[in-house]
């Protein structure tokens, strides 16, 4: 339902936390982060409202200046922990608004290869493929990428990989997704207005594209993988 993604120089858990607030408005039954930390990845869900998150990351805080976050509206599989984003399999974490149709299809391909699911969720699948891609020897980039040209549905997906912590791969289909550009910062958002309090420079990803994100800026891809300029604007909202 919601996401929220920063590669900064500050701690990213509070970013996230505040980030996340400004989706609240859009409704949501969990929610989660997940940071890379000395390039080491580690998450934190609840289930309910944000302030059980900020709770649980009072008495286990995940350290770290780069993070994904999301509020979930479960559409395949019950509103639990378990099931609440980001998904975490191997070496990559996903965030992921909209939904897979071919996520059952993919799932038993996995299956064979003795990857099996669990959670309930359509998402999770898309870390599971992604790591399974990883495993075999693609770099991150082209792992997202393969990932991503797999799924069939719609879509905003945000990647953050163990021992990456210079790296987020966002993704647009079908589910809107902005990247946010600071000072030797940036920030990914489904929805301009997660961004306000931290930056109001915007690039909307068009239908297809796929964004590699460091803290130096943002590289474009169209859906032929093409190298591709998208305008960057100013965004006059409330803070
Ligand atoms: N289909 C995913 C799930 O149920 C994402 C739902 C959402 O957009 O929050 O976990």
């Amino acid at each position: 339902c919601g996401i929220v993604g920063v590669l900064g120089n500050h701690q990213a858990s509070p970013i996230l936390i505040e980030g996340l607030k400004r989706l609240e408005y859009r409704g949501y039954d969990s929610a989660g982060i997940a940071t890379v930390n000395g390039g080491h990845l580690e998450r934190r869900r609840a289930l309910g409202k944000l302030v059980n998150l900020s709770d649980a990351l009072v008495h286990d805080p995940l350290a770290g200046t780069a993070g994904i976050g999301h509020t979930r509206w479960a559409t395949h599989g019950a509103a639990n922990t378990t099931n609440a984003h980001p998904h975490q399999r191997g070496r990559v974490a996903v965030v992921h608004n909209g939904i897979i149709e071919n996520y059952r299809a993919l799932r038993a391909r996995l299956e064979a290869h003795r990857i099996t699911s669990e959670t309930e969720t359509d998402t999770e699948t898309v870390a599971m493929l992604c790591d399974w891609h990883l495993g075999q020897g693609l770099a991150p980039v082209e792992a997202a990428r393969a990932t991503i040209s797999e799924l069939e549905g719609a879509y905003a997906l945000c990647f953050l990989f163990q021992g990456e912590d210079d790296l987020i791969v966002a993704a647009r289909k079908g589910s809107p997704l902005a990247i946010g550009w600071g000072e030797g910062e940036m920030f990914v958002g489904s929805d301009a207005l997660a961004l306000a309090p931290m930056t109001s420079e915007i690039t909307y990803l068009e239908e297809g594209d796929l964004a590699i994100v460091s803290r130096a800026g943002a590289e474009f891809r169209d859906a032929d993988h093409q190298p591709v300029t998208r305008a960057r604007k100013t965004v006059d909202l409330e803070v």
